[in-house]
């Protein structure tokens, strides 16, 4: 059997091509992909030796960089002890450390943690955790959702009915997702008060539904996928409002948001609420394995298990993974040794500076920054087949989708690379707007 990893590379990347599967890939029209060889600090180097500076920290998650010595550490000391053993009967010291570092930083309601596999998973969780709730509270017509536009929370099927109903895949696969019901995205920019008729899709939805729904879910501060939005602090604080008003949970969806990005080390830290129930993923393990957890208050935990079952009905194969959750106790102890917030402010800061000459061509529509994330948002559809290969020869990593070309680059991006990083995706747009 060939062993591609001693083969020239066109030779794999032929075969990778015709018969393997990239995210929203197509088998007829298959998009070109880049070799990557290695990648350490914030480069990542490709196949023919071209070194890129990293502006998608790897879809959030690469927050120390690659090829980190600490979290490098904390994989191999992991892996002369045990790199999995079931969780069913058995724990680890691991496991027990992360769930304390994350009841410590979460906000004090949250005491319950599940460590899962993936966001989605964490998302499929925390939506079972609430359905589940109403049902021991004798509730059980209480299993719908109230989601909002511009929403994404993942995308197996249980997520997919809370992303986006017009974005979203729900027309592709109408008639199988389970049907939920939705609101008016948050239209008031961060940093503003939420007025009244800013709540009031959410209040109608409530108020005409209360009974239905189990749980309003939200991604505070950051709608991520669905359109990299940046909106309210207040909005969020009504929002839990109106979720004790209305006597259903709230779930906070913390996937991309939470260890820093936006500028507090969790995004409803910027409202200073606490959701019922909690997701957190992507940066929890720095990037370097697939980790996830769903927190949940006391008081969803126990009234889960006065219920009729008596236990949380889930738990998945690699629940809990130690060789995992040691990178993620490592990831959490090297964030933390930092001043990470004055970090993400100097990014911030690099950011605002950098995208600024982007406002100033005509096909931009808007250029916002928040904490890590700078965006970019084009009036139009980018050409995925024609920009990607582009910001390559400029030599970054930057993956746009729809109008948007955005970066939020791992924290630990020097000033230098940061400036050169937003001139050259400036560059490129300038270039694809002249040819
Ligand atoms: N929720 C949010 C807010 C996300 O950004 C993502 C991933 N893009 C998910 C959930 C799903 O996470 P995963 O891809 O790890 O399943």
């Amino acid at each position: 059997m060939p062993d591609y990893r001693n083969t020239d590379t066109a030779t794999w990347l032929k075969w990778d091509q015709q018969h393997i599967w990239h995210p929203y890939s197509s088998a007829l029209h298959p998009s070109p992909v880049f070799p990557v060889s290695s990648a350490s600090g914030v480069r990542l180097t490709l196949a023919d030796g071209r070194r890129l500076i990293d502006g998608m920290s790897s879809w959030w998650s690469t927050i120390h960089g690659y090829n980190h010595p600490a979290l490098n550490a904390a994989a191999t000391n992991q892996l002369q002890d045990m790199s999995h053993v079931m969780f069913g009967g058995l724990t680890h010291a691991p496991a027990a450390t992360l769930g304390k570092r994350l009841v410590d930083l979460t906000p004090e309601p949250l005491t319950r943690v599940f460590i899962s596999d993936s966001g989605s998973v964490a998302v499929e969780v925390a939506i079972k955790m609430a359905i589940q709730y109403w049902i021991a509270q004798g509730k059980p017509q209480k299993n719908r959702l109230l989601a909002l536009h511009h929403a994404y929370h993942g995308d197996t099927f249980a997520t997919m009915a809370a992303c986006d109903p017009v974005n979203g895949m729900h027309h592709l696969f109408n008639g199988v997702l389970p049907q939920h019901f939705f609101c008016d995205a948050p239209a008031t920019p961060f940093g503003s008060e939420a007025s009244a008729e800013d709540m009031a899709s959410m209040r109608a939805q409530l108020e005409q539904h209360h009974q239905d729904i189990a749980a309003v879910i939200l991604e505070p501060i950051v709608q991520g996928a669905g359109g990299m939005r940046f909106y309210s602090a207040d909005y969020l604080r009504k929002a839990r409002a109106l979720c004790d008003e209305f006597d259903v949970l709230l779930i906070h969806d913390e996937i991309a948001t939470g260890f820093g990005r936006s500028g507090e080390l969790f995004a409803c830290d910027h409202a200073g609420i606490s959701p019922d129930i909690m997701c957190v993923g992507k940066a929890l393990t720095g990037g370097y394995m697939s980790l996830a957890a769903t927190l949940c208050t006391e008081a969803v935990a126990q009234g889960i298990c006065q219920g009729e079952a008596g236990v949380f009905m889930h738990g998945p194969t690699f629940m809990g993974n130690p060789l995992a959750c040691s990178i993620a106790n490592a990831s959490i102890d090297l964030l933390l040794s930092d001043d990470w917030q004055t970090n993400i402010q100097r990014i911030e800061k690099g950011l605002n500076q950098g995208l600024a000459a982007a406002s100033e061509l005509d096909d931009v529509a808007d250029v916002r920054c928040l904490g890590a994330i700078g965006v970019i948002e084009m009036k139009e559809p980018v050409e995925m087949s024609s920009i990607q290969p582009r910001f390559v020869e400029h030599g970054i990593w930057i993956r746009p989708f729809g109008k948007l070309v955005y970066t939020m680059p791992p924290y630990v991006i020097s000033d230098d690379d940061l400036q050169t990083l937003c001139e050259r995706m400036v560059a490129v747009l300038r270039e694809e707007a002249q040819s």
